[in-house]
């Protein structure tokens, strides 16, 4: 199925209460021919006006990480985990197994080569999806694991949530070290 059809879906979506509260839901968008995709939490204020994803705070401080990496919006496909309204940031199971469904489609239709999660409920999803050990945050960041199956064959890497930086500075610092050592990372794939 194309993407387009999928994301055509998710805009007239009632599968779940948070269609009742949403403005525009967001389905995600970007390059899918570079293969790098990034998958945040939800949409939250900014987003749900826009239809469109990380265009808030946390998402200019995405920008700026992204230009750390050696990357920009236009390079890559950006998406959430949950693709409406979430007022308070706190999914419910439920609601992740159902809006989920969207996210494997989307992963299956543009067969990314990188994955980067970002923050918690996104790389819970996709460890437990692509069958790695689920380890917290602080040990995960900013590392890089290989999967392959049948289908997909590609690195994730998790990151905190840009948002878990806005009012701490240190965490700041955290992110923009994770997001450089990517861009070495470029350099040694391109070189090889
Ligand atoms: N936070 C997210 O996780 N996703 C968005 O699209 C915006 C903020």
């Amino acid at each position: 199925m194309k993407l387009e059809a999928i994301e055509n879906e998710i805009k007239t979506c009632s599968k779940c209460s948070l269609a009742k509260t949403r403005k525009f839901p967001v389905p995600g968008e970007g390059d899918v021919e570079t293969g790098i995709m990034l998958i945040g939490l939800g949409p939250g204020y900014h987003e749900n006006l826009e239809g469109r994803p990380f265009v808030g705070a946390a998402g200019k401080f995405l920008d700026e990480l992204l230009a750390l990496a050696g990357l920009g919006r236009a390079a890559v496909y950006i998406t959430n985990v949950i693709k409406c309204y979430l007022p308070d940031n706190t999914p419910t199971e439920d609601q992740i197994t159902t809006c989920g469904s969207y996210l494997e489609r989307q992963i299956e239709c543009i067969k990314p080569r990188t994955i980067f999660t970002l923050g918690n409920v996104a790389t819970a999803y996709i460890f437990q999806k692509f069958g790695l050990k689920l380890q917290s945050m602080g040990k995960v960041h900013g590392e890089i694991f290989q999967i392959s199956n049948l289908l997909l064959q590609a690195k994730i890497i998790s990151m905190y949530h840009p948002a878990a930086a806005l009012y701490n500075p240190k965490m700041k610092e955290t992110l923009r070290k994770d997001w450089e050592k990517i861009k070495i990372l470029h350099l040694v794939e391109r070189s090889r």
